[in-house]
């Protein structure tokens, strides 16, 4: 969504003596799956160069230095010196719900106290808690709190970030938080991409009359939507307790109408046929705590990723974590990404993710990262520009203070993350 449009020029960049380079480089056309997703295309002392925010070359220190053109235009390019450090492309995070306005902590104690998600629902906390915030905040607080969310997400290595509405749940407010993200969007220097989650839960002044409600959001929210151009994605949360798989559909074939992609929470708290939602061609399901065979075989034909949110099942102290491994042995392409929000989620480090997707869900370090990176551009159909390191592809790179990959999930509750760069643009102190 953001180009950069309106951002300063940018100064040529140059990242030499990188100590290893993931260019998570593929000759295959799709996201990955199977074994290839722990190729993660290392090359040694390694240097990239990137010119108005696309990145032009990569290889070897030694041969970037030898460039004709490099050495005639060395005083106009910014060099950083990378030695002992790893860069990888900037990760993907495809799964967040940054417009909110406070954290929830009497849910977070009452949850330690032993109430599940659904009793805490009925108790009046959970998603209709966060609405009344958002329904009386401006615009413009809801701006600075997601922009400062960016900010923070950029700092842990995030360079592209889906965000999504969904704390509104009525026409104005659903407005005014996709008005809120794109505002954000064009003061950041990274990407943004906007999903509209009217269906997010049904509001109390539509309880036991979600029918309803789902027309509000087909009939009124959606076409506002779509005519302001605010949403690139429509998602849906179709589990036990918010929407039906018919409910979704029908949300789905609306999206369809106006020209919108789609996307679902699904089988988070109850398994969920998967049939009826993949003819609408998802470009992600995400959690997929639950699902069985014959829909993970569906699954794994599809172009659809299943975007897998441990955050979530750490933070709710569930004890189990989706079954990544079975994801992977079965052909699916699995994606990580933080779902950073108020109730289940409240963390803004893909490093953390990764780390719990290595010791609770048996992923490789390499699996993680590519989960993070390039198979979460594909979940936001942003491969051709996002997710790895390439000539022609957008100068997203993260720089880890870490002289060997592996360490990024490694040490996990603190950030190595030592400076972004994000459409050629550079974010974060230039040393640590
Ligand atoms: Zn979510």
């Amino acid at each position: 969504m953001n180009t950069a449009a309106g951002m300063p020029k940018i100064s040529p960049l140059l990242l030499v003596n990188i100590r290893q380079l993931l260019t998570l480089r593929s000759a295959a056309d799709g996201p990955r799956r199977g074994a290839s997703l722990s190729e993660v295309g290392i090359i040694e002392d390694a240097a990239v160069l990137c010119v108005g925010g696309k990145i032009v070359s990569v290889g070897g220190t030694k041969d970037a230095l030898r460039d004709p053109w490099l050495k005639k235009n060395r005083k106009k390019i910014v060099e950083i010196d990378c030695a002992g450090r790893v860069v990888l492309p900037g990760f993907v995070d495809s799964h967040t719900h940054p417009v909110f306005t406070h954290p929830r902590l009497v849910d977070f104690e009452k949850r330690i106290a032993g109430a599940d998600y659904e009793e805490i629902a009925e108790a009046g906390g959970g998603i209709r808690s966060s609405i009344d915030g958002v329904r009386k905040a401006s615009k413009n607080a809801l701006t600075a709190k997601v922009f400062a969310v960016l900010e923070d997400l950029a700092r842990h290595g995030a360079t592209t970030v889906e965000a999504k509405s969904g704390y509104g749940l009525n026409l104005e407010s659903e407005l005014k938080s996709l008005e809120a993200i794109r505002a954000a969007a064009r003061e950041w220097p990274g990407t943004v991409v906007p999903t509209f989650l009217g269906a997010h839960a049904v509001p109390s002044e539509y309880r036991g009359r979600s029918q309803q409600y789902v027309d509000l959001v087909c009939n009124e929210m959606m076409p506002a939507v779509a005519k302001r151009k605010l949403a690139q994605f429509v998602d849906v949360f179709c589990d036990r307790g918010a929407f039906s798989v018919g409910e979704a559909t029908h949300i789905f074939a609306a999206a369809e109408e106006h020209g919108l992609g789609v996307r679902a929470h699904l089988g988070q708290l109850s398994e969920t046929r998967l049939g009826p939602i993949l003819r609408y061609r998802p470009a992600s399901l995400d959690h997929m705590d639950h699902v069985n065979d014959a829909d993970l075989s569906a699954l794994a034909q599809s172009d659809t990723v299943a975007t897998l949110v441990p955050g979530a099942n750490y933070f709710l102290g569930l004890g189990r974590y989706p079954d990544a491994r079975r994801f992977i042995a079965s052909g699916v392409a699995a994606a990580l990404a933080t779902d950073y929000n108020p109730g289940s989620s409240p963390t803004l480090s893909m490093p953390m993710v990764m780390s719990l997707a290595c010791t609770q869900m048996k992923m490789s370090p390499a699996e993680a990262i590519a989960a993070a990176t390039i198979n979460g551009a594909w979940a936001l159909r942003l491969a051709d520009r996002k997710g790895s390191v390439e000539a022609g592809k957008d100068a997203d790179l993260a720089v880890f203070a870490v002289s060997d990959y592996r360490e990024i999930p490694y040490w996990f509750g603190v950030n190595r993350c030592a400076l972004a760069v994000m459409n050629g643009v550079l974010s974060g102190p230039r040393s640590s």
